[in-house]
């Protein structure tokens, strides 16, 4: 947090600008050297409120925070969603061959993966192989 408070002169009173709220308060109005300068008198009565209540500040500002990048990620989603699939569709040769590298690379994982996949829907796909016939 910034230390040095942003000060102005209006009216013939000296104001100063919340670093929480943002809003310009005069400072002997508005401001509480009792509990410090980092936030307005108004942001601690909602400061100590908060804390009646029984939440901490930091974890409201966590959920803040968690909302934000939630929100911006889902923004940014359809077009990560296309650029990923322009990079494929314009590298559909490094993709091949990167396919073919991981399945030579992990055949016997892969191999027996698709034995336990077949040994537990066994039933299933021979009933779909006996409906198509
Ligand atoms: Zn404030």
């Amino acid at each position: 947090m910034n230390t040095a408070l942003p000060l102005r002169r209006r009216d013939d009173a000296w104001e100063a600008r919340c670093p929480l709220c943002r809003q310009w308060t005069g400072l002997d109005e508005g401001w509480s050297a009792r509990y410090g300068l980092s936030r307005c008198r108004a942001c601690w009565r909602l400061y100590f409120a908060a804390k009646e209540r029984g939440y901490n500040t930091n974890e409201y500002r966590h959920a803040c925070r968690l909302e934000a990048q939630r929100t911006r990620y889902w923004a940014n989603h359809e077009g990560h969603l296309t650029a990923a699939r322009r990079w494929r569709a314009a590298n559909a040769d490094r993709v091949l061959a990167y396919n073919r590298a991981y399945r030579a690379a992990h055949h016997d994982e892969l191999l027996a993966k698709a034995r336990d996949y077949y040994a537990e829907a066994r039933e299933v796909i021979l009933l779909k192989k006996r409906r198509a016939a």
